[in-house]
């Protein structure tokens, strides 16, 4: 009888000695990974040399490279380190009260100063309206966006409320819709 599970194995052992073979015959990365740590010592060395003949250039290129990858570099550390994000914010927040109450004091009269409210029937009679799907992409509808954000005065009345997939609402964030339309 034909056995699925073992005719599975057997082709995915098959597939990832092959996979391996190319990787092995094609990765310059990884060998130059490994040319890298075995070197690692003399290459910084060298490094901090150029970075100590070239200051400017050296934080031109962190500045640089920060630019691009920052954001994601942080969120994964965060993501990774949740303890020490832990213990590195109360430690900034004992070393910044009045920011901690100003942040705090922010939120909550967004939240409470917003003028407006939308029952859960008039929020789905708006997401009907735009068939369910987000309001500016028609791709899923994830979030409710506010098309006047709450941090620039917006209200919660229905009329200011649109179903947004997550992308919409996180990339638009606190634009109003024609800032956000110029640079999307
Ligand atoms: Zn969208």
């Amino acid at each position: 009888m034909f056995d699925k599970k073992e005719y599975d194995r057997v082709r995915y052992l098959r597939l990832r000695e092959k996979i391996l073979v190319v990787h092995k015959s094609v990765s310059g990365r990884a060998r130059r990974q490994k040319w890298e740590d075995e070197n690692r010592k003399n290459i910084n060395t060298k490094t901090t040399a150029w970075r100590h003949a070239h200051p400017e250039a050296a934080h031109a290129a962190v500045q640089k490279w920060m630019k691009i990858h920052a954001k994601a570099y942080y969120k994964k550390w965060n993501a990774d380190n949740p303890q020490r994000l832990k213990v590195y914010r109360s430690r900034w927040g004992a070393k910044n009260p009045s920011s901690i109450k100003s942040m705090r004091h922010r939120r909550r009269a967004r939240k409470m100063s917003a003028a407006g409210n939308t029952s859960a029937a008039q929020l789905q009679a708006r997401v009907d309206f735009y068939g369910n799907r987000c309001a500016y992409c028609s791709g899923s509808y994830e979030a409710v966006d506010h098309v006047i954000p709450l941090s620039r005065g917006g209200s919660n009345w229905p009329a200011n409320l649109r179903p947004a997939c997550k992308r919409c609402n996180s990339s638009k964030r606190a634009k109003k819709l024609s800032e956000w339309k110029m640079v999307g």
